[in-house]
């Protein structure tokens, strides 16, 4: 049996910003999150590394659908059309018609789109294995559990491989550069739940995992302490922007006080460099956008139970 490895995509020329898993097993070849279509040509040279090319893959397996995480998938799909593509059910009529998906992103990335994730290819249905959660893959003599894990998305997943005790966790634990204990949250828009998040967490605490891999960017070996310092940041994040809202500030002002706290704090654990790595790829505005939304939708159910 051969270990997992990372695969640094390089993202826009960054290193250690956007990791994918492969994941081997007598021959069988699988990618966890094969990343945005934009690096797609780094993806290709890093998988020569391990003398495989695109036609050797089995199977991708998405955590979420997010861009950086499943743009290359449909890419792939066309060059490899054999591939299976594994991906809760909430996420996968997007899949197959990403119209809505991209729709959305354009919104909050504007005409950099393009630039930062390439194309979006659409994956035939019959390539798709549907997940809820629950499920026991069978990888060669590998198995992965999978674990539904919402909160930065509805439709996260997690895989646990219980030999090697490693969990994929996608965005679920947060940003940490290699195991730093500095952990930025990533929270965009549409459907953070902070409630979700912290049940996911304690979920996959309940694995006990011996490392834990992020998208952003590699390995955690300290799951323990990893998860309880994510939940706390998480806490206070909620807190944070609810204090934010509730000065009633326009939004651009609302949003440059949540980057001037969240980069103050982050300042006492990071050198300058690194705060930058960090918020090149956690995208302040965006997890603004999306812990507002999510504060607005708590308002709104409340104010309806209480109407009710
Ligand atoms: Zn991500």
């Amino acid at each position: 049996m051969i270990a997992s490895a990372l695969l640094d995509l390089n993202w826009i020329g960054q290193a250690r910003s956007i990791a994918t898993a492969l994941v081997r097993s007598d021959n069988f070849n699988a990618l966890i999150d094969p990343g945005p279509g934009s690096t797609l040509a780094t993806l290709r040279e890093q998988l020569e590394l391990h003398r495989l090319r695109v036609g050797d893959l089995n199977a991708i397996l998405l955590t979420h659908i997010h861009l950086d995480h499943a743009g290359a998938t449909g890419a792939l799909l066309s060059e490899n059309p054999a591939l299976l593509v594994y991906v809760h059910a909430r996420g996968a009529r997007h899949m197959m018609d990403p119209a809505k998906l991209l729709d959305s992103a354009g919104r909050l990335y504007g005409p950099e789109m393009k630039k930062l994730f390439g194309d979006f290819l659409p994956v035939p249905e019959s390539n798709l294995r549907i997940l809820e959660g629950g499920e026991l893959l069978v990888l060669g003599s590998r198995e992965l559990r999978v674990l539904y894990t919402p909160g930065h998305a509805s439709h996260h997943v997690t895989y646990f491989d219980p030999t090697e005790r490693t969990a994929y966790v996608g965005d679920t634990a947060g940003i940490s550069i290699e195991g730093h204990p500095f952990i930025l949250p990533a929270t965009p828009p549409p459907d953070i739940s902070l409630e979700l998040w912290l049940n996911s967490l304690e979920a996959i605490a309940q694995l006990r995992p011996r490392r834990l891999f992020l998208t952003h960017f590699g390995f955690s070996d300290q799951p323990e302490r990893h998860l309880k310092a994510y939940r706390e940041r998480l806490l206070a994040w909620g807190r944070l922007s609810g204090e934010i809202l509730s000065r009633g500030v326009d939004q651009s002002e609302a949003m440059r006080a949540f980057a001037r706290a969240v980069a103050a704090e982050a300042a006492e654990f990071l050198s300058p460099a690194e705060l930058s790595h960090y918020v090149f790829n956690g995208a302040l505005q965006l997890s603004w956008l999306g812990l507002e939304r999510y504060h607005q939708k708590r308002t709104e159910a409340k104010s309806r139970e209480s109407a009710g």
